[in-house]
């Protein structure tokens, strides 16, 4: 799908486009045009094997925390909570339930299409930082690659693409390739990332810290 940037973006054209084929994806997702969501993992599980929930306010509570009933600061960690069913009415309301389970992720999504997106370099976002971030901008590019392979792994960490490089000159050497590429499949809407988020931001304290010059203190 791609919009010219004189088109209307449209989050219910997007997803009707998505669910053309009957279903589709979004981050762990699996929507159906019977204006149902659930884990896709749970693709194949009966459906009264599920809890059902009616409400696209149910989505916010059932991204809230994991399996083991931690928090998820970060709603595109692959962490989402299997179990559950969520019958709602109205395409209205299926948008309404995907903004709190990816907040921003159709309006960036829709961006990216329109070629309207921003992409900010890590080095940018670092150099906006002030009060304790600040200092963040020591952060030297091999604390950057390894923090950036750690934080933002699809695996473990964070299921959006990464459009941003460490700087204008410099790449992110360790991420896979595919987790740098938007692919475009007919029946997905990609979670994209478009600069640093403030999880990563914050983890980049720590590791800058070390890079302060060492003061000696008085000699005896
Ligand atoms: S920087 Fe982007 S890709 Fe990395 S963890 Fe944060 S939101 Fe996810």
């Amino acid at each position: 799908m791609e919009l010219s940037s004189q088109e209307h973006f449209s989050k219910a054209a997007l997803i009707e486009s998505v669910l053309s084929q009957g279903s589709g994806i979004m981050g762990e997702i699996l929507l159906n045009n019977d204006f149902s969501l659930r884990h896709q993992a749970d693709r194949i599980v009966m459906e009264n094997a599920l809890e059902h929930y009616y409400s696209p306010e149910a989505a916010r509570k059932i991204a809230r925390y994991d399996a083991q009933g931690l928090f998820r600061p970060l709603k595109t960690a692959p962490t989402l909570q299997r179990g559950w069913l969520l019958q709602l009415e109205s395409m209205e309301q299926v948008i309404l339930a995907l903004d709190f389970f990816y907040p921003a992720a159709l309006d960036l999504y829709g961006s990216f299409l329109q070629h309207k997106i921003t992409i900010t370099p890590l080095r940018e976002t670092l150099d906006r930082q002030t009060g304790m971030y600040r200092i963040t901008q020591l952060l030297k590019e091999e604390q950057a690659q390894e923090l950036i392979a750690k934080t933002c792994s699809s695996n473990n960490g964070c299921l959006r693409k990464v459009l941003w490089s460490i700087s204008q000159v410099q790449e992110i050497s360790t991420l896979p390739e595919e987790k740098k590429r938007v692919s475009m499949q007919i029946d997905e809407i990609p979670l994209l990332c478009r600069e640093a988020c403030n999880l990563l931001v914050a983890a980049a304290r720590p590791l800058a810290k070390k890079n302060l010059p060492v003061t000696n203190g008085p000699s005896a």
